[in-house]
């Protein structure tokens, strides 16, 4: 407001110096430049009314990207009489059993601080997520909702287990012309989502999913690959972590799943949550970080985390030939390497990296290999469950453009095309991998 009265009082001098001037001369040129001087003003008053829109419009964006929406579960009268103390005369709720609301994050953390288990419902306000052609989590598992009803032929969907802190469903989608339990040619088991950070994996996933789905009928080669291999999805492993990022706050941060570390029945981001991609039980913990405020940590013990407790049941149930971890970023896929590495499983990194172009230059991903003394999963999948597996660093961003994100996706789908066309000679594929797999067991 400052601001704004001073300019008023300069344009007042201003007004006022003009008036004086046009009474001593007036001839011509002293005409043009008045007129010069009226337009110098129409201008600083048009500058100073677009300032102050611009400033109102950024300080109301950023009260409103703090915002986000709320659900509460109501169980007994003594939580309905906690929520309408918060929630004033808003809402009557003497016989709720939910309530949804938009608040604040300090209302958020207020609520819990009352007793009240306050969840995230969606994110109102990830307007940048979206607009990136982010999908959230409810949007992930309605697509897959509506994959299984357009396909059931095609798809069996699956709640593989549920996360930690909200209870919240981890869905598997199976992909395949073949009956389950009939005897496929090969089984390819793609995951994402480990990290909550790195939300361009799980937009792998879903467009994997879709162009599948959609293209048995209309093209031979996803035929030829249906009707001989199944492909499984676990689009969302983190889906606690995945739903907060789209909450604004601490999506840029936030990596782990939201395990309670310190137990006092609420999140708390500067301690809680253990990394998923370092509680697998190969060298668990060799080299892991065991603080619960390290976006690392690697959880009280190997297996912890019923994250992937779901995926080791998902992996125990079936005979996967091959896995494929997406996370991001770096432009690199890597394959698990004990002392050395089995030649084989860098040939393999190497095929697919070569399918993949980089987004500046033309060069391919490059290929490392994973550091293996932390439990991650890739080192589980190949060291004591014998499956080939790779870590795929999708893009060089974790949050990229619009346009990026679709050229990123667009690469990783070709090298899962690539890695289908190879899986359709069973023989082959299988021969190749127990022996490296053998190799290298430790
Ligand atoms: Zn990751």
């Amino acid at each position: 407001m400052r601001f704004v009265g001073q300019s008023l009082i300069i344009i007042f001098v201003l007004e006022f110096q003009i008036a004086i001037e046009i009474e001593i001369k007036i001839d011509h040129q002293e005409i043009m430049a008045q007129q010069l001087r009226m337009i110098t003003i129409i201008a600083a008053w048009l500058l100073i009314l677009l300032t102050g829109i611009y400033v109102m419009v950024t300080r109301f964006d950023q009260k409103r990207t703090d915002k986000v929406r709320i659900g509460i579960r109501l169980t007994d009268d003594g939580q309905r009489a906690i929520a309408q103390q918060f929630l004033g005369q808003r809402k009557d709720l003497s016989r709720a059993g939910y309530v949804e609301f938009t608040a604040g994050w300090k209302e958020f953390f207020a609520l819990q601080q009352a007793g009240l288990r306050p969840e995230l419902v969606v994110a109102v306000e990830s307007a940048q997520l979206f607009d990136q052609g982010f999908h959230q989590l409810a949007q992930v598992d309605s697509a897959m909702e509506y994959l299984n009803q357009a396909y059931p032929m095609l798809t069996t969907l699956q709640t593989i287990g549920s996360s930690a802190f909200w209870g919240l469903p981890i869905r598997g989608i199976r992909i395949s012309a073949l009956r389950t339990g009939h005897q496929q040619a090969a089984s390819l088991l793609l995951t994402a989502g480990h990290h909550a950070n790195e939300p361009v994996g799980v937009e792998i996933c879903l467009h994997l999913m879709n162009y599948l789905c959609r293209n048995y009928d209309i093209d031979s080669r996803v035929k030829a690959w249906l009707d001989a291999i199944e492909v499984w999805i676990v689009p969302v492993v983190n889906p606690d972590g995945y739903r907060l990022i789209f909450s604004d706050s601490l999506r840029l941060i936030w990596r782990k799943n939201l395990r309670d570390n310190n137990g006092d029945g609420r999140f708390s981001p500067d301690c809680d949550g253990v990394d998923l991609n370092r509680n697998y039980d190969y060298n668990w913990g060799v080299a892991g970080e065991h603080s619960i405020q390290s976006n690392y940590y690697c959880g009280p013990s190997p297996f912890s985390e019923p994250e992937i407790v779901a995926i080791r049941n998902l992996t125990e149930r079936n005979a996967f030939s091959l896995h494929l971890d997406f996370h991001s970023a770096g432009e690199k896929v890597l394959y698990p390497a004990s002392i050395i590495a089995a030649p084989k499983m860098v040939a393999l990194a190497q095929s697919i990296a070569g399918q993949m172009k980089r987004r500046s230059g033309t060069d391919s991903y490059q290929i490392a290999p994973l550091y293996d003394l932390v439990g991650q999963c890739s080192s589980w999948m190949f060291f004591r469950k014998g499956i080939p597996s790779l870590l795929i660093e999708a893009g060089d961003s974790y949050f990229p453009s619009r346009s990026d994100l679709s050229a990123i996706v667009e690469q990783n789908a070709k090298a899962v095309f690539f890695v289908l066309d190879r899986l359709l000679d069973r023989a082959d594929w299988a021969a190749q991998f127990q022996a490296s797999s053998a190799e290298n067991s430790e």
